[in-house]
């Protein structure tokens, strides 16, 4: 029965999770040594796609998201690259007998942000290196920490020898730190189920909350000269500093409005951040083109439309504040992220199975958060009316030099995942 697994059935499950243990940890280097950027997904997602069949025993689809029959979906990032060779991964267990519970989602993003400037590190980004109970490497905390918590739930699952009451669907998606397209591509193509899990990396407590999330490239041209007639050239770099400033203009007057009641503890909920910055190339020419890339946050119930057109909008302003602006305006576009943000019901009864399962591996009563940046989940609740949210470990250094997750969190979760099964889909006895 859903929510009332026997006490007996979770020791045994815990148990096989100790048990299992250093093979965890070593799964979880070996996803670490996968330098799976943007493009570079391939290797892990068919180790990924190989150990579900061969080690869960699950029925296994592979497939190259569409970005043709995707274009039309209101969750829709556009993007400039191809995805050949990118595969999304699912695995499905299947049921076996009635069913006595709810079919349910675990899912993670083998995509993880670049480690350049790699200098800063004092490890190998793709080395798993452990040193006492951390684990560092570029995406061990987000997000291939949580991928091996919820493979390994399942693998104790199976050894322990229980059978679940309802399907449940394990997902390797790419692309969540730019556009989320991997996790749309596999709910367009039908695996959906009553309940989804993400372990993201920020801890062991429930997200209720998140902003949404657009990016925006910005275009400026200038008039090239060599600097002994810079007094007739226009500098691109200096005036796209014009535009860099309304954009931290706009960033403090975004902050500055009423916050929404999921973020009212946060001091500074709407980042926006510049983020690439691309001009010139000799330190005695005047450069004729600046482009630079900014992402900037906002408030779940906003159309991210609507926050394109008040962005360029803000720019369009201050540029005909500048004289050279004025007469050559900047070309303002948006690719990746067109993601809307996300409020909860806290009275979900995922949340109520989450308390409980957390109460089973920690002791400790669940608490929320809402999260200044965008994940996955989103599709789930905006598009399917499916309920989903993140609990996963903890770490630091998320796309940063030096990042790492503890191990101990690993193990927790893991627990936390495998609770949360057996209570969600129910087992058959
Ligand atoms: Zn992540």
């Amino acid at each position: 029965m859903s929510g009332q697994t026997s006490a007996s059935v979770v020791e045994r499950v815990f148990r096989a999770v100790d048990d299992l243990w250093e093979e965890e940890v070593a799964f979880l280097q070996r996803l670490g040594r996968y330098p799976s950027t943007l493009g570079n997904e391939t290797a892990i997602q068919r180790f990924l796609a190989d150990y579900f069949a061969r080690e869960l025993h699950l029925e296994v689809d592979q497939f190259i998201p569409d970005p043709k029959q995707l274009a039309t979906h209101p969750g829709y990032s556009p993007v400039e690259w191809s995805y050949a060779n990118r595969p999304v991964v699912v695995g499905k267990w299947r049921a076996q007998g009635p069913k006595t519970g709810k079919s349910l989602i675990l899912q993670g993003h083998v995509d993880v942000v670049s480690p350049e400037p790699v200098s800063l590190w004092d490890y190998d980004p793709w080395g798993s290196t452990i040193e006492g109970e951390r684990m560092y490497g570029r995406g061990i905390m987000d997000m291939k920490s949580g991928i091996a918590a919820f493979i390994y739930a399942v693998k104790a699952i199976q050894q322990a020898g229980v059978e679940l009451g309802a399907d449940l669907l394990l997902k390797t998606v790419i692309e969540e730190e730019c556009t989320g397209n991997g996790t749309l591509a596999t709910l367009e193509k039908g695996y959906k189920a009553e309940g989804a899990l993400i372990p993201e990396p920020f801890g062991p407590r429930a997200l209720k909350a998140q902003v949404g999330v657009i990016w925006v490239r910005v275009k400026v041209k200038g008039l090239g000269a060599h600097v002994e007639r810079a007094d007739r050239a226009v500098n691109a770099i200096e005036k796209a500093y014009v535009l860099i400033e309304a954009l931290k203009q706009y960033r403090a007057y975004i902050n500055n409005l009423p916050k929404h009641p999921d973020f009212q503890d946060h001091e500074h909920p709407l980042n926006v951040n510049v983020g690439v910055i691309r001009s010139g190339d000799w330190p005695s020419n005047v450069p004729a083109e600046c482009t630079f890339e900014a992402r900037i946050g906002f408030y779940p119930g906003i159309d991210p439309q609507q926050v394109k057109d008040d962005v360029k909008r803000w720019l369009l302003q201050a540029a005909r504040q500048d004289e050279w602006l004025r007469k050559v305006e900047p070309e303002i576009s948006f690719y990746g992220f067109h993601a809307e943000g996300v409020s909860l019901n806290q009275n979900l009864e995922l949340f109520k199975i989450l308390e409980k399962a957390h109460e089973k591996s920690t002791g400790n009563r669940l608490t929320y958060m809402s999260a200044t940046a965008t994940t996955d989940i989103r599709f789930y609740h905006l598009y399917y009316n499916i309920p989903a949210t993140c609990y996963g470990p903890i770490g630091a250094n998320m796309h940063g030099a030096n990042e790492w997750v503890d191990l101990n969190s690993v193990k927790q979760v893991t627990k936390t995942y495998a609770a949360f099964i057996l209570d969600w889909c129910g087992v058959r006895t």
